[in-house]
């Protein structure tokens, strides 16, 4: 009898300490900065015991990096922005197939991987952002009519090279066709009030300083400059409002930020866990309100200063579109002078 307890004892005593042996770990190469995910992650940990290692980078070198690590890649989740990317990422063969009941229920379909090789974490809104004082809401109110010749020399937009001007014009050729998508393009190049320069941020602050009336924009760089400490950043943002083009029809160009398990995955089962909990309540919530994006999924909360723009009509095309659009638009926006 006795020895029985003993012997139970020291089975429970050793599986007490095999816990940190054996501790679960998931790594994550993050295009997103250590400050918009690293306390998802600590709190991922300390409900699950699943610990993460973070590497993060800039997009396009984590896409090269797991490339170039092929199977001996330590990654087991790749968290981006844009469908673009992702479906690049896809396309490269660094991502894998997971199926889960909960991101299948949490994510609407066009948000996700139609194989489930990614799936959307947040909303991004690329709108039209107006000079208050120069411009009407009611002048504006399409993508397509910011080539109208009332616009000439009015438009500030970066350069096509980025990857959030090719989906929406990748959004446009589903949209309206090709050929219509570069007449657009060209339309568009003429009414620049400048060449492209800079990043979105930008293109806000030269509406500001009256060097463009308006402003193709993802709104998230608005509320990131108006909830930030910047006094400079602040006062400029204040001077533009949101406007939601195409509202009569498909509705506002919208993208994510996104997730999928690396092919090179050696904790699989962990990383769909650590997918799943960026899609609770409570983490959609957070996300949200820290990168000033819409949640992926309904019911959570946006930001307070995103919340005021009020609602909005998005297109519904599903992701992938944005994708396999690319090179086109690439090329259509090359040729219509969009540098
Ligand atoms: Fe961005």
């Amino acid at each position: 009898m006795q020895k029985t307890t003993l012997w139970a004892g020291i089975c429970v005593l050793s599986s007490l300490l095999a816990i940190p042996l054996q501790a679960a770990e998931v790594n994550l190469y993050s295009a997103r900065k250590e400050a918009l995910i690293k306390p998802l992650l600590d709190r991922f940990t300390q409900t699950t015991g699943i610990k993460v290692n973070l590497v993060t980078g800039k997009a396009d070198a984590l896409l090269k990096r797991l490339q170039s690590e092929g199977r001996n890649s330590p990654a087991d989740v790749l968290l981006t922005t844009d469908a673009g990317r992702l479906y690049r990422a896809k396309q490269a063969g660094v991502l894998q197939t997971a199926t889960s009941e909960i991101l299948q229920q949490a994510i609407p379909a066009q948000y996700r991987d139609s194989e489930g090789f990614w799936y959307g974490l947040s909303l991004r809104a690329r709108v039209i952002m107006y000079h208050k004082d120069k411009v009407k809401p009611e002048q504006l109110s399409t993508y397509e009519a910011l080539g109208d010749a009332t616009w000439k020399k009015a438009v500030c937009v970066r350069s096509s090279s980025n990857i959030y001007n090719q989906s929406l014009t990748a959004s446009m050729i589903e949209a309206n066709g090709k050929a219509e998508t570069e007449t657009w393009a060209k339309a568009l190049v003429g009414n620049l009030a400048r060449k492209p320069a800079g990043g979105d941020r930008d293109q806000i602050k030269a509406v500001a300083a009256g060097q463009c009336k308006v402003a193709i924009a993802n709104t998230y760089y608005l509320g990131m400059m108006l909830g930030g400490d910047d006094a400079a950043q602040k006062a400029a943002a204040e001077k533009l409002a949101v406007f939601w083009p195409n509202q009569q029809g498909r509705g506002v160009h919208v993208n994510v930020s996104g997730a999928g398990v690396t092919a090179a995955s050696k904790n699989k089962p962990e990383a769909i866990q650590l997918i799943e909990y960026l899609v609770s309540d409570a983490a959609q919530s957070w996300y949200a309100d820290k990168n000033y994006e819409y949640p992926v999924k309904a019911g959570a909360q946006a930001n307070a200063i995103v919340s005021a723009w009020g609602d909005f009509k998005a297109d519904t095309l599903h992701m992938d579109k944005l994708g396999e659009n690319n090179p086109a638009a690439v090329r259509l926006m090359d040729r219509a002078g969009w540098r």
